[in-house]
């Protein structure tokens, strides 16, 4: 585990507080927040078992399994762990969590392969983001469903981010009605090259199709990778018995996507092409 002393060593200022501990709360019905202050980690809970969504940084995976018994669950009942993005920042905790729970991992083809060597080989970060390689148990596909007991949820590959970016969604029961809750993967491009990027020549082409995607996915219950991107921690506080969920928040999602898109479109023309 010499990568992961490395990278505990390496922690800087930020990933510190993206990884300060939270308390878990129950989101609505069988779906929980076990992450840390920005490193978004989901459970989705039913009597058959348990889905695990993202595992943070290396550092975030014993806070997950701690939020995940302080809600009075055992971890050995996580079934499937899933990911959102093969970051390290979302994926580093997988090899401890898989360890740990020794539930199946599902990803994505491409995000397979950058699990598989543990961040290493990044088309935007090369070799400097790495965390403990993971082994894959079974790849989803676009449009997959993944059904545990009565949980029902489909993974969508909106890849740009990274190749095989998935976003979910899932059925949950909130304020007594089935609502569709999104999940998004990740929506920014920090420090990338878009235009004739030899690395990945159509990445806006991909973009541009994932926000399409997102936009086509009924965003009722907005949540994401990281907790910065709904609003978490704010929207955690106005929780209240008798109030409507917080955490329902269609404007929301929507205002998110718009802003994620002009961000990404801007940085896009702001690039001179490439020289021939
Ligand atoms: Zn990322």
């Amino acid at each position: 585990m010499l990568s992961a002393l490395v990278f505990a060593a390496t922690l800087s200022a930020e990933e510190a507080r993206w990884n300060a501990p939270v308390a878990p709360f129950r989101i609505a019905d069988n779906l929980y927040y076990v992450g840390t202050a920005d490193l978004a980690a989901y459970l989705v809970v039913d009597p058959e078992g348990m889905i695990l969504l993202d595992g943070g940084l290396p550092q975030s995976a014993p806070l997950i399994l701690d939020s995940i018994r302080q809600l009075g669950f055992d971890p050995k009942r996580v079934r499937f762990l899933i990911n959102s993005q093969a970051h390290y920042d979302h994926a580093g905790g997988l090899a401890e969590l898989k360890r740990a729970t020794r539930a199946r991992l599902l990803a994505s083809a491409p995000d397979a392969e950058l699990l598989e060597r543990g961040g290493s080989g990044d088309f935007a970060f090369g070799d400097t983001l790495t965390y403990p390689p993971v082994k894959v148990d079974s790849l989803t596909k676009d449009g997959a469903r993944l059904t545990l007991g009565r949980i029902r949820m489909t993974a969508h590959v909106t890849p740009g981010h990274t190749r095989g970016c998935t976003s979910w969604t899932l059925q949950v029961r909130v304020d007594e009605r089935m609502r569709n809750a999104l999940f998004i993967c990740g929506a920014s491009a920090p420090g990338y090259r878009l235009r004739d990027n030899p690395a990945y020549p159509w990445i806006m082409d991909d973009f541009r199709r994932s926000f399409a995607k997102w936009r086509s996915l009924d965003c009722e219950v907005f949540l994401g990778a990281h907790a910065s991107y709904f609003g978490m921690t704010e929207k955690r506080a106005r929780m209240a018995p008798g109030r409507p969920n917080p955490f329902l928040d269609k404007e929301g999602c929507a205002a998110f996507l718009d802003k994620s898109e002009a961000r990404i479109e801007a940085q896009h023309a702001r690039e001179s092409p490439a020289p021939r």
